[in-house]
């Protein structure tokens, strides 16, 4: 693929979708799923819904049979790619909840990892020995184990990574506890704009430096913990926090400079789990009521917003109408590279919000 042509090039947004299979309720309910994807292109899904149908057009759509390796390897992999020449890239998955966005990001988070004792496991054979990967792990794991075998152990490059949640337009450093009562035990998160570049720079947010894959996805497992664990705590399915994992890379160019000094890029990768796509209300209208009611989500809202400006390049991108957006801005738009998983249920009972979930990722391409 690295033939592109220049017009593939230009166009850095790119929409997926994924469709899971059908879990055993599901089934039951129904004995035929709401929807097709067509084998052949793998680009076009049909949602049928009684005598209405309707056909979308993505960049690829994977089906229930799509494994995370194959996820991984169509999507992500090329991304790596452009976040190792010194790019800021991003990757999002979004949709209701239920349709496998944390499944996607992270896997099964019950699997035991870093473990080598059951069947359940692909061998990733490189020239640094053998990498075991549990075919459950999602992207977030998958990055870091292919990110660290195409670094190696050279002593000039960096790895660190941070976990936040956003919550309620509130920022939380998923790398740190909470106290008895579920507040923030560490400093606020305030954001930054820095520099002429743009860039975007966190205070209060700890960036830690990780040495090996397993390393950074343990702290990966514990932040995912911290966010169900407080979300149990309010009686909420974490479907309104969106999780964002940040990492950030300084690779050695294998050229030296000019002078013959090492020339060293940086780039960054952030993997975001949103939140519920049914949070954003009713197909992402404002409505005041609902909105004063804290149940439409400002983020998803100006994400959507933002996705669009940048698709139809527009003069002024509103990065600053929401948390989200903001922290984002660096890898957002200009020369980065950003793609949404659109996450989807198959079953007819969700037709509705799988919709609305097509119609937003559609606006995207
Ligand atoms: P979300 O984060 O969007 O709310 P989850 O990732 O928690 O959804 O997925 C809901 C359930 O469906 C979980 O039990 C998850 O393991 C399962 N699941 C989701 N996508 C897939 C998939 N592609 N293959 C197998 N199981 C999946
Ligand atoms: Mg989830």
């Amino acid at each position: 693929s690295r033939s592109q042509t220049k017009q593939e090039k230009e166009i850095n947004i790119q929409v997926v979708v994924r469709c899971r299979g059908r879990n055993d309720r599901e089934r039951r309910e129904s004995s035929v799923p709401a929807m097709d994807i067509a084998p052949l292109s793998g680009r076009e899904i049909t949602l049928r819904n009684g005598v209405n149908v309707r056909n979308y057009t993505f960049d690829r759509v994977f089906g229930p049979q799509a494994d995370q390796k194959e996820i991984y390897d169509n999507v992500v992999q090329p991304i790596l790619d452009e976040v190792l020449q010194g790019y800021n890239c991003t990757i999002f998955a979004y949709g209701q909840t239920g349709t496998g966005k944390t499944y996607t990001m992270e896997g099964d988070l019950d699997m035991q990892m870093p473990s080598f004792a059951d069947s359940n496991q692909r061998l990733i054979t490189s020239g640094l020995g053998s990498i075991r990967i549990p075919t459950n792990a999602g992207i977030i794991p998958r990055t870091l184990y292919q990110l660290f075998k195409a670094i190696g152990n050279d002593p000039a490059s960096m790895v660190t990574v941070s976990y936040m949640e956003l919550y309620n337009e509130e920022f939380r450093d998923l790398f740190v506890d909470t106290n008895a009562k579920g507040e923030p035990n560490g400093p606020h998160i305030q954001v930054f704009d820095t520099g002429t570049k743009g860039n975007i720079q966190f205070q209060g947010l700890e960036e830690k430096r990780v040495q090996t894959a397993e390393q950074a996805i343990a702290l990966m497992r514990d932040g995912s913990l911290r966010r169900r664990v407080a979300a149990t705590r309010c009686n909420d399915t974490s479907s309104r926090s969106h999780a964002i994992f940040t990492i950030n890379v300084l690779v050695r160019e294998s050229a030296l400079g000019s002078d013959g000094d090492y020339v060293l890029k940086r780039g960054k990768l952030n993997l975001v789990d949103l939140a519920g796509s049914e949070n954003i209300g009713r197909s992402g209208a404002e409505n005041m009521r609902a909105r004063e009611a804290g149940q439409i989500n400002q983020s998803l809202l100006t994400l959507g917003r933002v996705i669009t400006c940048l698709v139809e390049k527009h003069q002024h991108i509103p990065y600053r109408d929401s948390k989200l957006t903001r922290v984002l801005k660096d890898s957002l738009g200009g020369k980065t590279r950003t793609c949404l998983i659109a996450t989807v249920s198959p079953s007819k009972a969700s037709i509705e919000e799988t919709i609305k979930t097509l119609d937003y990722a559609g606006k995207a391409k």
